[in-house]
């Protein structure tokens, strides 16, 4: 068996399955995310419970950050300087003794969930995918060729700078940068700048809020399909949850790339192209086990943990 943990701010899921059906989830559990100590030992019980009927070869931990995802740091899988209250300084990998038994790898929440989207979801059969999230905060895990976009830390495509939109005047709600793409489109930065979610937009301020929410979404969408190629941008979150917000992205989107005419297949076909996620809630999940599941077949999607 093989194992996929995604750690989130509100709640973690645990899930197992075969390796050689790794997206039929077996057994699983939702924790909801208390202190440290107290959501680690429920899922050390889990795994320890279904591990007494079959061992579990791997492990794959997606988790929310800012997590270090590089192997060859001292301090690999830990949460550094989260604004979730406790989880400051937290080491997953040594509170989880299976991590030390077996092959384990952690990559970012959002890395997950570009995984789990990218073998079984939105991007099955394709080899080159981003996936977008825009909730609490933005965030952008990318598939290159069929190997995840990992390394020095991960793309953090969530802090780039747009251009803004000439009725835009709102300063943005990043701690770092002000109005980033993160500071200007996540579900506190609506929130901050109309009072509302996305989707409780009404009248005058939904058309315009809509059309400058959907020009920075069509921006950022843009500028990794230039740089990178990729096939299909996955774009989700509570954000993309406003009912029609994601056909004003794709109008957008001929906009900031020249239309038609400029014959990119981004507006070639857009409704191929930029496509809401097809996994829901287990995105995340589905995409650690796809880790874990590289890990037995020897063939790791980013380096096994020493
Ligand atoms: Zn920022």
């Amino acid at each position: 068996m093989i194992a996929g943990i995604e750690t989130g701010g509100t709640k973690v899921i645990c899930a197992v399955s075969r390796e050689e059906e790794p997206e039929r989830i077996v057994s699983s559990v939702r924790i909801t995310t208390t202190a440290p100590a107290e959501t680690i030992d429920a899922v050390n019980r889990f795994l320890d419970d279904v591990s007494t009927e079959e061992p579990i070869r791997a492990l794959g931990i997606a988790s929310f950050g800012p997590v270090n995802v590089e192997p060859s740091r001292a301090r690999y899988g830990w949460i550094t300087g989260t604004t979730k209250v406790g989880w400051q300084n937290t080491s997953l990998l040594d509170r989880i003794p299976l991590a030390r038994a077996v092959p384990t790898t952690v990559v970012s929440d959002v890395s997950g969930a570009a995984l789990g989207e990218y073998r079984w979801g939105a991007g099955r059969g394709l080899q080159s995918v981003a996936y977008a999230t825009f909730g609490t905060g933005v965030g952008v895990g990318i598939i290159l060729n069929g190997s995840l976009v990992a390394g020095n830390g991960y793309p953090e495509v969530g802090h780039v700078l747009v251009r803004r939109h000439p009725r835009d005047d709102f300063s943005g709600i990043c701690p770092f940068h002000g109005d980033c793409l993160e500071g200007l489109t996540s579900g506190p930065a609506i929130m901050a700048r109309w009072g509302v979610n996305a989707s409780l937009l009404t009248g005058r301020a939904r058309a315009t809020g809509y059309e400058i929410i959907a020009y920075y979404i069509a921006q950022v969408t843009a500028q990794v399909t230039f740089a990178l190629g990729v096939e299909r941008f996955i774009v989700g979150g509570g954000v993309l949850g406003a009912p029609g917000l994601l056909d004003e992205v794709r109008q957008q989107l001929s906009g900031v790339t020249g239309g038609p005419l400029a014959g990119h297949g981004m507006t070639a076909d857009p409704f191929d192209f930029l496509v809401p996620p097809a996994l829901g809630g287990d995105a995340g999940v589905l995409g650690a086990l796809a880790i874990a599941e590289g890990l037995v077949l020897h063939q790791p999607l980013t380096e096994v943990a020493p």
